[in-house]
């Protein structure tokens, strides 16, 4: 069924059904994404402020065969919240839909509509003394749907999962404009299909994420942070066993960082505190969240011990209170911000079976190594076999000099990690980035129940034409 462009007379049937303000030019930064890599062209700006809203502008834009590019907090890093060609539709943001609708703290479940910021609702949890887990380097501008649309993962997924993990129940609205209440407070449902699961990581290609039920959980009474130089990724990989051994599953984060990323800190003028004078190849930022009554400061201070004195790590520092704490965290959080100024030649968002991980660095260093001086800044959610495995251009030069080889970097990237039983989309998704990449490295059955699962919830494929699959338009 052939898409069609916004018209006049589509514009002045939504005015009939939305209420006054809903409905904008689209504002410059709405077309533009955090890598500069996709250039917008939707036609408006539609801001609805209730479900019922969202699922009269979806009936009218499937009668009408016009796209719809749904918006969180536009901090998607694979393209799924830009439309870049195709007869130009209209951007849903539910930024207007932010309100917390319900707290049930006997349950430890929070109710919200997916305009809620990521960072608001932890700050909600905060002051009912409990947490949101998911944190994000972006969480001051993502959105509870954009995440949920994305199943994105983040820093504590270790512990807590990713955002599927964290969603009881969903609001959805479909293609034909139904409103699916799918609110459910339920731990345990086992009738028919998982349709909320299905929903959950689709990035707005099969429905409109209105609202949502997320699961809270208690705030542990203290928190270990910890900063520790080890020699080798392998040797991190033993320090994750060794940490999980003595602390089980309170481990909430265990993110590697390499020197280049301090390097760049400085290159940058991106402002952290750096803990040591000599900064070591390899180090892991852990944070352990202890919720028993047992001392966590004796813990803490045994297991460094036993660490160092083992020589698993090379050095270490043990955050002091929540200041020191906050410092250790900066330097993780601050290496995207980094990363964005000096400008990657190409980025990978890759996950692999744990025992692969030191492996597959080493093989893709080489690999990389035949191609050019190139810079690697590998860093991550370790815990989780999630790495960035970043590539930029020397210092002085610009990483558009190096366009013509950044298809050759990303499949010998891919190659190696599929190779190695990885995915080439750890939690980023699939967006416009990775399109050809799924076709490359899917299982045919999946991909195929995948196509057919697209085609019956959105069968004249209005919602968000080419995210996941190429639209045939
Ligand atoms: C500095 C930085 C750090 C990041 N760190 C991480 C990280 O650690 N882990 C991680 O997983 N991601 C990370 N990201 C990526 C990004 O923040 C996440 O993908 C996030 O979940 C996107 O949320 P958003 O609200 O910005 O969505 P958007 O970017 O607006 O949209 C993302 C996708 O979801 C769809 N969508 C948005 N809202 C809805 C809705 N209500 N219903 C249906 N579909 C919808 C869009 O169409 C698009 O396909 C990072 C990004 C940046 C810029």
């Amino acid at each position: 069924m052939a898409l069609k462009p916004v018209t006049e007379e589509f514009i002045n049937e939504l005015k009939l059904v939305l209420s006054s303000g809903a409905m904008l030019a689209v504002p410059d930064n709405y077309l533009s994404e955090p890598r500069s890599r996709w250039r917008g062209i939707s036609s408006i700006l539609v801001l609805p402020q209730n479900v019922k809203e969202v699922s009269a502008i979806v009936s009218l834009a499937n009668a009408q065969n016009i796209p719809i590019i749904p918006y969180g907090g536009g901090t998607g890093l694979v393209g799924g919240q830009i439309q870049d060609k195709g007869p130009s539709g209209i951007l849903l943001s539910l930024e207007r839909m932010n309100k917390i609708t319900s707290l049930n703290l006997d349950e430890n479940v929070i109710t919200v509509e997916a305009g809620v910021i990521l960072s608001n609702l932890r700050d909600e949890a905060e002051k009912v003394k409990r947490i949101f887990p998911l944190s994000l380097a972006s969480e001051g501008t993502a959105q509870i749907g954009g995440n949920l649309a994305t199943n994105a993962g983040g820093v504590n997924v270790l512990r807590y999962g990713s955002t599927r993990n964290l969603c009881l129940g969903l609001e959805v609205v479909f293609a034909d404009g139904s409103i699916w209440n799918g609110l459910s407070r339920l731990h345990k449902d086992n009738t028919g299909y998982d349709l909320k699961n299905l929903i959950i990581g689709s990035e707005g290609t099969l429905g409109i994420i209105t609202a949502a039920t997320m699961k809270l959980f208690s705030k542990p009474l203290e928190h270990t942070v910890a900063l520790i130089a080890v020699k080798s990724p392998k040797d991190a990989l033993r320090l994750l066993s060794e940490t999980k051994d003595y602390f089980g599953e309170t481990i909430s984060a265990f993110e590697l960082i390499n020197k280049m990323g301090i390097d760049f800190f400085n290159e940058t003028k991106v402002e952290v505190k750096v803990p040591f004078s000599n900064i070591p190849e390899w180090m892991v930022l852990l944070d352990i969240g202890h919720t028993g009554r047992n001392s966590a400061e004796k813990n803490a201070n045994d297991y460094f011990e036993n660490i160092l004195n083992s020589g698993l790590a090379v050095d270490g520092v043990l955050a002091e209170n929540v200041g020191q704490q906050n410092d250790l965290w900066a330097l993780r959080e601050n290496i995207p911000e980094a990363n964005r100024r000096i400008g990657s030649v190409s980025s990978h968002d890759i996950s692999l079976p744990l025992s692969t991980v030191s492996k597959f660095i080493d093989e893709a260093r080489v690999e990389i190594s035949k191609l050019g001086n190139f810079r690697i800044n590998c860093f991550g959610h370790l815990g989780d076999g999630n790495l960035h495995f970043n590539i930029f251009p020397n210092k002085g030069e610009k990483r558009e000099e190096y366009n013509h080889i950044r298809p050759e970097i990303k499949t010998i990237i891919h190659d190696l990690v599929h190779l190695h039983g990885g995915s080439v989309s750890a939690e980023h998704g699939i967006g416009r980035l990775k399109i050809n990449d799924l076709v490359k490295y899917s299982d045919p059955i999946k991909l195929k129940l995948n196509k057919s699962i697209k085609a019956v919830m959105d069968p004249k494929g209005i919602l968000n034409p080419g995210v996941i699959f190429e639209s045939n338009q």
